[in-house]
This record gives structure tokens, sequence and C-alpha cells, in this order.
């Protein structure tokens, strides 16, 4: 009984697309207040740039990161404003 109820799951093309679009969450810390907060970054390779606004200061923090197997490698944090 529970090993048909697990193969049910296996099956399912439900979690191969959840798992898909499974983003990383990442905590920083804010270039402006030394707050600590989390984002969310989609799981592509390569290096990619984002500008999150912190959610305790709400100023503009850069960020930029590397990604290998689902993985960030490499992330810094400098100021949006420039
Ligand atoms: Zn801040």
């Amino acid at each position: 009984m529970a090993w048909s109820i697990l193969a049910f799951y296996w099956n399912d093309p439900y979690i191969n697309i959840y798992k898909f679009d499974m983003e990383i969450n990442e905590l920083i810390q804010c270039y402006f207040c030394f707050e600590s907060f989390e984002i969310h970054v989609d799981p592509f390779p390569g290096k990619n740039s984002e500008i999150w606004d912190c959610t305790i200061c709400c100023n503009p923090n850069l960020i930029t990161y590397t990604i290998e197997n689902d993985n960030i490698l490499r992330l810094e944090v400098s100021s949006g404003n420039e």
C-alpha cells in the first residue's frame, strides 16, 4: 500500500515542473543598513545581476551572483544607486 502511494507521487508531472521553476533563496546583508534580508533568484547557470530593495531601509542593492549546478558560487552586494 505504502509503495503504491510513493509510486504515484514519483510519476506526478507537477513535481518535475515545480522543481524546474524552483528558486534559490539566499540571505544577504544590505549594503546600506547591514541588516539581513532574503532574496529569491532563478537558478539559471552563469553570471546574473539584479536590483533588490532592502526590506528594512528600502535602498536598492545591486546583487551580482554566479550560478552553477543550482548553487550560488559567488555573490556580491553593492550600491544600486550608481
Ligand atoms: Zn537596508
